[in-house]
């Protein structure tokens, strides 16, 4: 469908070399959070200096970083040195202005693009996308509708009584389930319409969800595609809790189906990068359950930290090498693996600021913990992941079960 506007070379850029004005290899971010932390600490291990475009002084990626320009997203000055600094130039989070880097792109290889980025933050567009490519992934979307005008609304009230119960959720600026109402009635669906300012909207109807799971894919400059295998995700409260990536963690025929699913997805795309698919699993009385796609992440993705401590290749090496136009290594994953997200919430014990005992959680066996460098813990906010790595599923439910003890975390069959 949309294929990229990029500028016309393909890179290669090798690490640790020059580039023709005797510039050292850097590779570029926008955002400063988590992902491109770790996203630098991946082109860095591979010889690349990095640079990061973040408004704030002590960002997550900017404290890491060689380069931090501290302007906004959108600032053209900004904008100029960081394209002046790389040789290719991504982003980490979902709302980063298209604009930027469309900017970037007159100049610079940048991947995913903008044509990309932008219908991912735009579930209109979004779901349009997945409907468009239904027959070539054999998976579409919860039934839905584009909700922008009263009179849609009051059609929507009228003939698509079959979306209620239903879920509201604004087209743009929503994540971590923000931005999103349930709705049983018509007159609920007016009222959280109208709470919601009457935004562009897609009113979703309510699936019977049995399990969710997601895929990451990684496509290069020349079209070559590798992906993780689907990866089975907990979430409390609208936000991920746990990843379970292990064989095992779902059904065999509906990981396969999801994988070739994202796949086709991100080709249709023409898509350059790392790119994050999330699927639900919904109880259709088939065996297995049948698979309705969710929304996807243009970026690596929560659900794929896990790669990092449980592959060979992390979703971020990918995305360094996607970029770089260097060959993309098909990840395998070498041990079963769980990953806890750790919340600002841990830091907290009834209401009191405490220092989670960290000690006793990197006792356990195959624990590895990532912390973001984010200085105030907040209720909600993402601080870092515990990664638990093992010879075997057991071993490595057991240890997440102890360590989200310790941590004060739901146990893991609570979730
Ligand atoms: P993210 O942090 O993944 O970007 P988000 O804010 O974009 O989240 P969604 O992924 O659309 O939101 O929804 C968040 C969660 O709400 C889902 O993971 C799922 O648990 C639940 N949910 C969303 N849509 C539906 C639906 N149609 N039926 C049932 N549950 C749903
Ligand atoms: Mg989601």
């Amino acid at each position: 469908m949309s294929a990229d506007k990029h500028v016309a070379i393909t890179p290669r850029l090798f690490p640790g070399s020059q580039d023709a004005e005797g510039q050292q290899m850097t590779l570029g971010v926008v955002g400063g959070g988590q992902l491109g932390r770790m996203f630098v600490h991946a082109a860095q291990r591979l010889g690349y200096f990095t640079a990061v475009l973040e408004p704030d002084a002590q960002s997550p990626a900017g404290q890491v970083s060689h380069h931090h320009i501290q302007t906004g997203y959108d600032d053209p000055a900004g904008l100029a040195q960081l394209a002046n600094l790389c040789q290719a130039i991504t982003t980490e989070f979902e709302n980063v202005p298209a604009q930027a880097l469309q900017t970037l792109a007159l100049t610079r290889p940048v991947a995913p693009g903008a044509a990309v980025v932008g219908i991912a933050q735009n579930r209109i567009e979004e779901k349009a996308h997945f409907v468009a490519c239904a027959e070539l992934s054999g998976v579409t979307c919860a039934p839905y509708a584009v909700l922008e005008t009263p009179a849609q609304l009051q059609a929507v009230q009228h003939d698509r009584a079959e979306l209620l119960p239903g879920i509201l959720k604004t087209a743009r600026m929503g994540y971590d389930g923000k931005g999103q109402v349930r709705v049983k009635t018509a007159d609920e669906l007016a009222a959280a319409w109208a709470e919601l300012g009457g935004v562009a909207c897609v009113l979703e109807k309510m699936l019977p969800l049995t399990a969710e799971c997601s895929v990451l894919v990684a496509r290069g400059w020349d079209g070559q595609v590798v992906s993780f295998a689907p990866q089975r995700n907990v979430h409390v409260d609208g936000i991920l809790a746990v990843t379970h990536a292990y064989e095992g963690s779902m059904p065999a025929a509906l990981a396969d189906r999801a994988r070739a699913a994202a796949i086709s997805i991100a080709q249709h795309l023409g898509y350059v990068g790392v790119l994050c698919v999330e699927f639900f699993v919904v109880d259709d009385g088939s065996e297995h359950g049948g698979l309705v796609v969710n929304e996807m992440a243009p970026r690596p993705h929560n659900s794929g930290h896990y790669t990092i401590d449980a592959c060979d290749a992390s979703q971020f090496d990918l995305q360094v090498h996607a970029m770089a136009g260097l060959p993309l290594p098909q990840p395998r994953q070498h041990s079963p693996s769980i990953m806890l997200n750790l919340l600002g919430d841990v830091w907290f014990d009834a209401g009191h600021l405490r220092e989670p005992d960290w000690y006793a959680v990197l006792s356990l066996p195959g624990t590895h913990l990532h912390l973001y460098g984010k200085l105030e813990a907040r209720a909600g906010r993402k601080m870092g992941h515990l990664t638990i790595t093992g010879p075997d599923v057991a071993s490595v439910k057991a240890t997440a079960q102890r360590a989200a003890e310790l941590l004060g975390l739901p146990g893991l069959d609570a979730i």
